[in-house]
């Protein structure tokens, strides 16, 4: 197990030691309940309060915009759904978001579409970015009321371009959420320059403990979100219960580490990204890198290694840990819609592997893997009939849009 190289980091981190240091006396010595009045309480409550300016510090958010939640699902939902929800009444009940959005978002946008609003799934190009001349067309109905957006795809890395797209949301009275989970802490995130009104972000990312994010909501947005009538609200209204402190501590921790570091660690991943990227393309043919060149974090790439499918490359290269794109359900190969929505071809898309690297990766780390990689390569391309056709010439493509 120890022998196996993480690179993973996309999918979630270790938590940091110094962060689980952090966390600690909240589980045993400060671990009164921060709604108590009692001194036990006031202790946690400051505990919390410094975590949540923590938070704030790293994307300039006011202290009363940054809440909690169980992470950046929870936040997804309570920003989406409840939003959608409140402004339904007003008469502008149409939800916006992007085909290769997270799960999370997608099962949002399902939600609400079974629910009978409607809901516009809008394209992006080739390269995952959002064609902005044809956004503020496809934004022209004034019916939307919500438009959510990924800011780093999980899948590929590409970074939107948020100011602009708040600027046409603003311009045509449209609020915005951001899902910001792969961006939070490792580039530059400033919700007032931005200009975005909802944004969720994740602890587990940033090397901070699992089960905790938070939701930034502007505040004269708070309307949109808070629980109508709350039985023992916490949170400035949006959530109920008892706050898990050591975790939010965790995740303040985290998110300050991640603000001193942040030009160090993007530098480093940008370094062995290109390491990676260079050892494997200049030893191998048809390979493609899935995704935004000019205009992406270098922590996650999306690489297609023609003729090999993805599953199977994750069980050759079994020197690394890094996920596959496609996923096989019920003996069908379902291809990352991520790529599909890119309008990458079957036989691309399905061969990709997303491979995310992180704080602690190393170069002979990159080396392993690239060396792992291309064997497995070489080793799945001499067995593939599908790799015989491309050499052949055939339409391959073809050949998968017919099977799928
Ligand atoms: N959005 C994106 C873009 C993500 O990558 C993830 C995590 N895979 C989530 C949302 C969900 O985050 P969490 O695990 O904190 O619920």
């Amino acid at each position: 197990m120890s022998d196996l190289i993480y690179l993973d980091y996309a999918s979630t981190t270790p938590c940091n030691e110094e962060v689980l240091a952090a966390m600690q006396p909240y589980f045993t010595t400060i671990y009164g309940n921060s709604n108590s009045l009692h001194r036990f309480g006031q202790e946690a409550l400051d505990g919390l309060s410094h975590a949540r300016d923590c938070v704030g510090r790293l994307i300039n958010a006011d202290f009363e915009e940054v809440i909690f939640t169980s992470g950046a699902t929870e936040a997804n939902n309570i920003a989406i759904l409840r939003t959608v929800k409140t402004i339904s009444n007003g008469g502008r009940p149409l939800f916006a978001t992007f085909k290769p959005e997270h799960k999370s978002v997608l099962d949002c946008a399902n939600k609400l579409k079974a629910g009978g609003h409607n809901v516009t799934y809008l394209d992006v190009l080739s390269n995952g970015l959002f064609d902005l001349d044809s956004l503020d067309n496809a934004l022209s109905n004034n019916n939307i009321g919500l438009l959510s957006v990924c800011f780093v795809n999980n899948e590929t890395g590409a970074i939107q371009n948020i100011r602009r797209i708040a600027e046409i949301c603003q311009w045509k009275g449209i609020l915005l959420h951001v899902d910001a989970t792969q961006a939070f802490g490792k580039i530059p995130v400033d919700v007032k320059e931005l200009g975005v009104d909802f944004m969720s972000a994740s602890g587990h990312k940033i090397y901070g403990p699992k089960g905790i994010g938070i939701l930034y909501c502007k505040k004269q947005n708070m309307k949109y979100v808070k629980i109508p009538r709350a039985n023992y609200e916490v949170e400035f209204g949006v959530r109920s219960g008892t706050t898990p402190v050591p975790l939010c501590v965790g995740m303040g921790h985290a998110s300050k580490i991640a603000g001193e570091r942040m030009h160090m660690d993007y530098g480093h991943v940008k370094a062995l990204r290109e390491k990676l990227v260079s050892g494997i393309t200049s030893r191998l043919e048809e390979i493609y890198v899935n995704g935004a060149p000019d205009s992406s974090y270098p922590g996650i790439t999306s690489m297609s290694f023609r003729g090999c499918e993805g599953e199977a490359m994750m069980m050759e290269a079994n020197k690394i840990a890094v996920s596959s794109g496609s996923a096989c359900t019920s003996n069908k190969l379902s291809i990352s819609h991520v790529l599909s929505a890119m309008g990458i071809s079957a036989d691309i898309a399905q061969s990709s592997l997303r491979i995310s690297i992180g704080r602690h990766t190393t170069e002979e780390d990159i080396d392993i893997a690239v060396d792992n990689l291309i064997g497995a390569t070489n080793k799945l391309r001499e067995m593939s009939p599908v790799w015989d056709m491309i050499k052949a010439g055939m339409d391959v493509d073809a050949i998968f849009q017919r099977a799928h």
